[in-house]
């Protein structure tokens, strides 16, 4: 793709958006950033641009949005806002910031989406490649725009992408060597007027350009990954906890094995993971794929799923205070990752659920709620809605703040039991996000 002296517009100037903008300048084009937040909101994005010598207005996005022969869209703007709408009507094309970037790539792509496990199977990734020796760049929904280190990418080298659905949703060249969806289960339906197959197809874009030369992982277990007229051009590799996979990854009698055509390529014990959980599981088997497709030793895969110490806020291990152990899984921000993290503990558990409620329905969780736990604490906006579900069935308390909860587990918990932060909501009622929600439960811990 040639950008010299083409003008293009970046929509959105904050992380993913300066770092396209600083790309373009660096490949000879013309970046304009619009942004309707305030320049004080942006400081520190408006900074950068201005050291760049790079154009931007703020507050507003002016009719000069439309001088340009590509938009760039960051995650922040509704796809039905009029800025969206009025590019639509006068038929300039709309790409992200990864679709972008990738048009520069040497490296081999990998692509990660799923409902859950984005996170920790991008950061599964680069840790086992680069144990590997084959070097690895993390870049996408995990914090680190790939505009910014795709000039850097070789071409023996490899990125592993965390890509979002709002990336998906203006897929239109996108073509990673490999593509993985982990699992898809009801998430952000809101973007997707409340219809699960609105966003089911959302995410079936990531392999849409792939043909015959490339890679698709799939989740054997989840019904919309498992369906078989997803008329996919790719090599399908399924990996499944409960199924034999003779051309993927499966697990038998506490074993993990890589096939081809039925010969084992690959083969590991699950007790030689270091990351606890089912789910867990599976987002290893995804890993193993990629290495084994990549051509990763099988010796030094072991090692390094052994030496994985897992990423802050999801599962994350705490403290033990006398017997009692404290979890940090303020990244469940849906029933379902909640629903993983109850099966991955067999101690009985004191859980802290609620928050910002995104259409929760919990009786997925119900039975496991009741075998499991031996008291919720209910937080947040939703507070009431945990109390009416659970109370007549296990103790229910509500409390104004987390560290109240913090204390009162603290009271209240035995020696063997684990007080679990697995809200099954988002935070911003209570927090500035998940990362503050998890500081927050760490450091009432750490008083204790
Ligand atoms: P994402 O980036 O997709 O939000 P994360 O890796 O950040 O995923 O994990 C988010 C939450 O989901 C955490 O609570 C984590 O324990 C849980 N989780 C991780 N992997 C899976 C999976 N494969 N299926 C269900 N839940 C998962």
């Amino acid at each position: 793709m040639d950008l010299l002296n083409k003008k293009i517009t970046v929509l959105g100037g904050l992380l993913s958006g300066v770092a396209s903008a600083k790309l373009i300048k660096k490949l000879g084009g013309i970046p304009f950033v619009s942004d309707s937040g305030s320049s004080e909101k942006l400081f520190e994005f408006v900074k950068q641009l201005e050291v760049e010598g790079i154009e931007f207005e703020t507050g507003k996005h002016s009719n000069r949005v439309f001088d340009c022969e590509f938009i760039i869209v960051s995650p922040g703007v509704p796809s039905n806002s009029d800025v969206i709408l009025q590019a639509i009507e006068k038929n300039i094309k709309i790409i992200t910031e990864v679709e972008f970037a990738t048009r520069f790539c040497k490296g081999t792509i990998i692509s990660i989406t799923g409902a859950n496990g984005k996170t920790t199977t991008t950061t599964l990734t680069g840790h086992v490649f680069n144990h590997c020796g084959l070097k690895t760049y993390l870049a996408g929904n995990i914090g680190e725009p790939l505009a910014d280190m795709v000039l850097d990418v070789k071409e023996n080298e490899f990125v592993a992408l965390e890509t979002s659905s709002f990336q998906l949703d203006y897929i239109d060249e996108f073509k990673p060597k490999i593509s993985a969806i982990l699992n898809i289960t009801p998430d952000h339906l809101n973007r997707y007027e409340y219809k699960f197959e609105n966003y089911i197809k959302a995410k079936y874009k990531i392999f849409q350009n792939q043909d015959a030369g490339d890679f698709t992982i799939l989740n054997a277990d989840n019904e919309p990954t498992a369906r078989k007229d997803l008329n996919i051009k790719s090599k399908v590799i399924y990996f499944s906890l409960d199924k034999d996979m003779p051309n993927g990854v499966s697990l038998s009698n506490g074993e993990i094995f890589y096939k081809e055509n039925g010969e084992v390529k690959f083969s590991c014990a699950v007790a030689d993971l270091s990351l606890r959980g089912e789910h867990n599981i599976a987002n290893c088997m995804a890993v193993i794929a990629f290495a084994k497709i990549c051509g990763a030793d099988n010796q030094k895969i072991i090692e390094a799923l052994g030496s994985f110490k897992g990423v802050e806020h999801r599962l994350e291990f705490v403290r033990e205070i006398e017997g009692v152990k404290y979890i940090n899984d303020s990244k469940a921000t849906n029933v379902d990752s909640v629903w993983y993290a109850l099966r991955t503990f067999d101690e009985p558990i004191f859980l802290i659920l609620g928050g910002l409620d995104k259409g929760n329905d919990y009786n997925q969780i119900k039975d496991l709620v009741l075998s499991k736990a031996k008291k919720v604490y209910a937080i947040g906006k939703s507070a009431d809605k945990v109390f009416d579900f659970f109370h007549s069935d296990v103790k229910v308390e509500i409390k104004k703040t987390l560290e109240e909860c913090v204390v009162s587990a603290n009271s209240e918990a035995r020696e063997g039991d684990v007080v679990l932060l697995s809200p099954a909501c988002a935070s911003f009622d209570m927090f500035n996000g998940y990362e503050d929600r998890g500081r927050v439960f760490k450091e009432a811990v750490s008083k204790l």
